[in-house]
């Protein structure tokens, strides 16, 4: 089957609308931009994401604990992270209908290197060079302003009662400042021995010039960041171990390897040592989905100036002081949301119609098991099938139930969110106690399974 990148795109849009996977924000308010929320569906899959990521980054290890840091901090984490000053990226606006573009994005479509590092005069100089090949997505003109760093971090008045808001606070830009600052509470009251890690989940906020393509790009999304913090000679070490961790924890959910691929930085800030992204091939290309660096000994040393406190360790046996250097992986869950949803989303044909379904990962899926009774008029296959739901529903979550429709429409409302079994109660399951037919997504195929062995049989495919 043919289809285009847009298109591609526009159906998983869809898909996600009609299923209840993700909604846009405030929609009967006409929408707001750069934010969505994530629907019945939707929560389960992003929850069983963020499930896998703990699982892997925090439980499976031993050297690696959690935290949930708040999303106000105070300012001055801003000032010495160097937010306040750099959180920046290239913006222009068009002069026709004001609408504003993301130069270094812009750039890159054309195959042009740059990035929000580069500096004011930089940027502008590619900018005016490339001018004849940039057209306004909105508009087509090609009048632009010339290029300004706009900064992403989003203000608020929390704690500040002027008219002016002259001491703004900040709803927090990524996640692991909040991590940096707690270093010295979890060493203090953990005890934990070099290497080590801190994990957390959490939303993270950025004004983001033009927050396009979906989920890539939002202005509200959550971030699942581990800071891993090492000896000074043990970081690059470190560092190689964490990217082939993080590749292969990926890969586990499903994704296949073909549309992953590993990008290095080449313009890396003056104190990382090195920064490589993992790229997903989105409907558009490959793009970032998430990020893995060595970052030297910076953000502590900047915390430790900041706040006037020593954040050092102390080694145990020759009682030298020193501040960890930090390996750091650092992904979003809308991103690997939606990178899991285009990974999975396929059409087929069955029974002479195409069929759209979501070849996920049945630990993954938002629904584990839907449960049917043949016809929904015939209160002995109702009774039975409810009996099959409960008995399901205590052992394997989520469970659902559904008699509505014929078992065709069913099973295609089932095949679009991604369910990877659908057990059917039929007359033979009560009159001859043949069991149960199990139907797979995949493959369509069914197979009659004893009601005694459901659970097991069930369990061990999930
Ligand atoms: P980009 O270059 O795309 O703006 P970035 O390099 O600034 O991203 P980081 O600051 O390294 O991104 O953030 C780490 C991860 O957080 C990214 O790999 C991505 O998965 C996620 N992320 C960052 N910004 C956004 C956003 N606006 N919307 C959704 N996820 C985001």
């Amino acid at each position: 089957m043919t289809e285009n990148k847009n298109d591609r795109m526009e159906k998983i849009v869809s898909l996600c609308k009609r299923r209840g996977f993700v909604y846009p924000s405030s929609e009967i308010y006409g929408g707001f931009a750069g934010v969505y929320d994530f629907g019945p569906m939707g929560v389960e899959l992003e929850n069983n994401l963020k499930t896998h990521w703990w699982k892997w980054m925090v439980h499976k290890r031993q050297d690696v604990v959690g935290l949930d840091s708040s999303i106000f901090m105070s300012p001055q984490i801003w000032e010495a992270s160097g937010h306040t000053k750099g959180f920046s990226d290239p913006m222009a606006e068009c002069k026709e209908c004001n609408t504003r573009i993301r130069v270094d994005k812009v750039l890159n479509d054309l195959g042009i290197f740059a990035d929000e590092k580069m500096s004011e005069e930089e940027i502008n100089k590619l900018f005016d060079e490339n001018k004849s090949k940039i057209k306004c997505p909105n508009c087509k003109k090609q009048n632009f302003t010339k290029v300004r760093k706009f900064n992403v971090l989003v203000k608020s008045n929390l704690g500040d009662f002027t008219e002016s808001n002259s001491s703004p606070s900040y709803l927090r830009g990524e996640t692991c400042q909040g991590i940096y600052v707690n270093f010295k509470n979890v060493l203090d009251s953990q005890h934990p021995k070099l290497p080590f890690g801190i994990a957390q989940i959490g939303k993270a906020f950025r004004n983001e010039i033009s927050a396009r393509q979906f989920l890539f790009r939002l202005r509200e999304f959550e971030q699942m960041e581990m800071e891993y913090f090492t000896r000074p000679k043990d970081e690059m070490g470190e560092y190689e171990k964490l990217k082939e961790y993080r590749w292969k924890a990926i890969l586990s959910l499903g994704i296949k390897e073909e549309n992953l691929r590993w990008k290095k930085h080449d313009n890396l800030v003056f104190y990382a040592k090195e920064a490589y992204d993992i790229e997903y091939n989105f409907p558009w290309g490959f793009d970032e989905l998430e990020g893995i660096h060595a970052r030297g000994n910076y953000d502590l040393t900047q915390h430790s100036s900041g706040s006037g406190k020593e954040l050092v360790y102390q080694d145990e046996e020759t009682n030298e002081k020193f501040i960890p250097h930090i390996v750091e992986s650092s992904g979003g869950v809308s991103r690997l949301f939606f990178a899991i949803l285009c990974d999975a989303y396929h059409e087929d044909e069955m029974g002479g119609e195409t069929r759209i379904l979501l070849k996920l990962k049945p630990s993954i899926a938002p629904i584990k098991v839907a449960v049917f009774p043949l016809l929904k008029n015939k209160p002995e296959l109702v009774n039975k099938a409810k009996e099959i739901f409960g008995l399901l529903n205590e052992e394997i979550q989520p469970v659902t139930f559904d008699d509505n429709g014929n078992i065709g429409k069913r099973y295609r409302r089932q095949d679009e969110i991604g369910t990877p079994f659908c057990v059917t109660i039929d007359f033979e399951t009560i009159e001859k106690d043949a069991g149960v037919t199990v139907r797979n997504r995949d493959t369509g195929e069914q197979e009659r399974v004893p009601v005694i062995e459901l659970v097991s049989y069930l369990k061990s495919k999930i």
